[in-house]
């Protein structure tokens, strides 16, 4: 009975939350976080990070539905530095940057970041360490203000200024009528794409967290918003631990290092360098034959699959 009656509970309580408060970065991890599996242990203390290293040590995980997804998946994002993941759609790499963030906990293996594993430690630290853009963030109800100040609650209007100028968001900010005041969602004004990337790496660059997981923007952008957008990226990766679900090639490239996943494993890895030199390696190939016959490892956004 018991068991029954607590989602329905938490569903209420979540309502209550999201009518009284919606100005509270919290909230978007309570929203993505209904599934009671990854409780904080009772003796969970907070995540130390130091340097920022993130390993997988032999992880496997699949979903619900038992199908693996991830197989005795071992790898190290060195801290400090870009680690590009790539591969065809349905490779896993959603997946592992969702581990990284405990929406899941794996069926074996660890995942430990500075060595500490993940599920010995609370959430809220562990969240509280990660910023995460994704391909298609999310924009709330409220003022563009009160959207980047979901990245961290305590921000002041200045830092929030500052990190929308360093997201290159400033400007079409201060274009709005209301400028930083505007309202955005459903009732407010319509962002383009390119905008509302720039306005969810500006909550990233105000969250100031030491690791960043980033599903990076794709073909969506203009040619002068994917520019801005890039800038704003680059800019924030700088100094932080990065795991990036790479689309674009430049991105690639320019990774310290590169993790070829396919069907959940890692099949290559390496630089740039490294990769292309390889005869008959995967990336080798795809670097080689880009936009002819190579497999297409840099995925593409989810709607134009569907499409
Ligand atoms: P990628 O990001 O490389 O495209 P994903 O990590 O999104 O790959 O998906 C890997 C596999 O897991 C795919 O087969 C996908 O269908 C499956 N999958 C992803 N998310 C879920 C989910 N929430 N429930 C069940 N299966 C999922
Ligand atoms: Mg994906």
């Amino acid at each position: 009975l018991m068991l029954a009656y607590e989602p329905a509970k938490r569903l209420a309580r979540l309502q209550v939350n999201l009518e009284r408060a919606m100005v509270n970065a919290r909230m978007i991890y309570e929203l993505l976080d209904l599934e009671p599996r990854q409780r904080d242990a009772p003796d969970a203390s907070d995540l130390h990070v130091d340097r920022g290293q993130i390993v997988f040590d032999k992880v496997d995980f699949s979903y619900d539905d038992g199908a693996p997804v991830l197989t005795r998946l071992s790898l190290v994002a060195e801290a400090g530095k870009t680690t590009a993941i790539v591969g065809v759609s349905g490779a896993g790499k959603s997946t592992v940057i969702g581990l990284v963030q405990r929406f899941y906990d794996p069926d074996s293996g660890v995942i430990a970041i500075d060595g500490q594993d993940i599920r010995g430690v609370t959430k809220a630290s562990l969240r509280g360490s990660i910023a995460y853009v994704s391909q298609q963030p999310y924009l709330f109800e409220g003022t563009i203000r009160d959207n980047i100040r979901y990245g961290r609650p305590d921000a002041t209007d200045a830092e929030i200024e500052e990190a929308a100028a360093l997201a290159n968001a400033d400007g079409f900010i201060r274009e709005q009528a209301l400028g930083y005041d505007t309202p955005v969602g459903e009732n407010g004004v319509t962002l383009s794409g390119g905008q509302r990337q720039r306005l969810s790496i500006a909550r990233a660059i105000v969250r100031n967290a030491p690791i960043l997981l980033l599903d990076e923007a794709t073909s969506a952008l203009d040619n002068d918003s994917e520019k801005l957008v890039q800038d704003a990226l680059d800019k924030i990766m700088r100094d932080r631990t990065t795991i990036v679900i790479a689309h674009r090639l430049s991105t690639v490239v320019s990774a310290d290092k590169i993790i070829v996943m396919d069907a959940g494993r890692v099949v290559e890895e390496g630089t740039h360098r490294e990769l292309v030199s390889r005869p008959d390696g995967i990336y080798a190939r795809f670097y080689a034959l880009q936009g002819q016959t190579a497999p297409d490892l840099l995925d593409g956004p989810d709607d134009a699959k569907a499409a």
